[in-house]
């Protein structure tokens, strides 16, 4: 059954899995109590810990927070700053994912500006910049790939430019982690992910924080992850964590150019079948694994269901978008318009996706395109 939706999530990866099982059967053990067998759970807790460090190249300068996902980690930061900074400004991208969107709203409230993006849907830095000299910003939020669109942003220029302004500056990498190399991101101020993304079970995520940062507090009423996120540690997601983020880590960069082929052998076979299909985000640098289709005819949901009846999965826009019913904002703010937005697909791979699983789904669009074309036209969506 190929699965074109890991954006929205992926299956387990079995070094996950075995990492899971060992550290469920061996550490299950409160790591913070004071006895041996919780010291050796502490102990693999660490060791988690300086793994996934590792990976992301840091040196002391960041720590490691393990957390629930990058939904928490979203909402401790924006809530974090919003109350340390007073009076200050937020910019955070129109892209942003939900969960940056709208604890930004709601803590920042008319303090935060919404920076635009281009056609493209990567964020304009000269608009980014001319907010900036603006005066006033003390932090900012720009993700680094879009989960609707795979369009990679240029979070390092803006950080360079936030932090030129004397701004703090945090990352949404949940797409990114586990597909592209993760060892430039030890530089911003908050990293935040998902495990479940690249083969870690769901709940999991990490929250990278500088170690100067000492008043970072996502949550409080306990002392675990040295008192910047309370709660019992789930050491054995944690451990699944650590080893899918590690064999995923290590093959990004040797595989980034097949695959970077396989995903353009598919675009290049959707346009033969149908001219008048766009990719958007066509001409950004964009991730290997997710293409977002704006299909010429019939709403997206009708091109789901049969793809599904044949067993391939694809979603509409994001995830996280089609559950809210709404045209998706990340679209909105590429200028796209309602009856487009609704003719979108999203189809993200996975580690294990090969090159034969884009060829069948191809000529699977192209069967439920044949399909659909002989229906009797209901749901057809045309331009207006
Ligand atoms: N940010 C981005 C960019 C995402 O794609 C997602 C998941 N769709 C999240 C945050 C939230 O992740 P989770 O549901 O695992 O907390």
């Amino acid at each position: 059954m190929p699965w074109f939706d890991h954006n929205a999530t992926a299956p387990l990866a079995p070094e996950a899995r075995a990492a899971w099982l060992d550290a469920a059967d061996s550490h299950w053990q409160n790591p913070s109590a004071p006895t041996s067998a919780s010291a050796r759970a502490h102990a693999k807790l660490d060791e988690c810990r300086a793994r996934v460090a590792a990976v992301f190249d840091e040196h002391e300068k960041q720590v490691v927070v393990f957390n629930s996902g990058a939904t928490e980690g979203n909402n401790a930061v924006l809530c974090s700053e919003a109350y340390k900074t007073g009076s200050g400004l937020a910019i955070v991208s129109a892209v942003e994912h939900a969960s940056v969107m709208e604890p930004a709203r709601r803590h920042f409230g008319d303090r935060l500006i919404v920076a635009p993006v281009d056609a493209r849907g990567r964020l304009d830095l000269a608009a980014f910049e001319a907010l900036l000299r603006r005066g006033g910003v003390t932090f900012v939020s720009v993700m680094a790939a879009n989960n609707e669109t795979g369009v990679l942003q240029p979070w390092m220029q803006a950080a360079r430019l936030a932090a030129s302004h004397g701004a703090k500056v945090h990352c949404d990498a949940t797409q990114w982690l586990g597909r592209l190399p993760a060892d430039s991101l030890a530089c911003l101020d908050y990293v935040t992910a998902s495990g479940h993304k690249f083969g870690a079970p769901k709940g999991v995520g990490v929250l990278l924080v500088r170690a100067c940062n000492r008043d970072f507090h996502g949550q409080f009423g306990g002392s675990q992850e040295n008192g910047r996120r309370a709660g019992t540690e789930d050491l054995a997601g944690i451990a699944a964590f650590t080893a899918a983020l590690e064999s995923a880590a290590a093959e990004a960069l040797p595989r980034l150019a097949e695959r970077l082929a396989w995903r353009d052998e598919f675009e290049a076979a959707m346009t033969a079948l149908m001219p008048d299909v766009e990719i958007n985000g066509a001409g950004a640098e964009r991730l290997w694994n997710c293409v977002s289709l704006k299909m010429p005819r019939h709403v997206s949901s009708r091109w789901v269901a049969r793809l599904d009846r044949r067993d391939f999965q694809v979603a509409v826009g994001s995830a996280c978008s089609s559950s809210a019913g709404k045209p998706s904002s990340v679209l909105a703010a590429m200028g796209l318009a309602e009856h487009e937005a609704r003719r979108t697909l999203r189809v993200s791979a996975g580690r294990a996706t090969t090159r034969a699983d884009w060829v069948a789904l191809a000529e699977a669009f192209a069967a439920v395109a044949a399909e659909l074309d002989g229906d009797s036209g209901a749901n057809l969506v045309v331009p207006v």
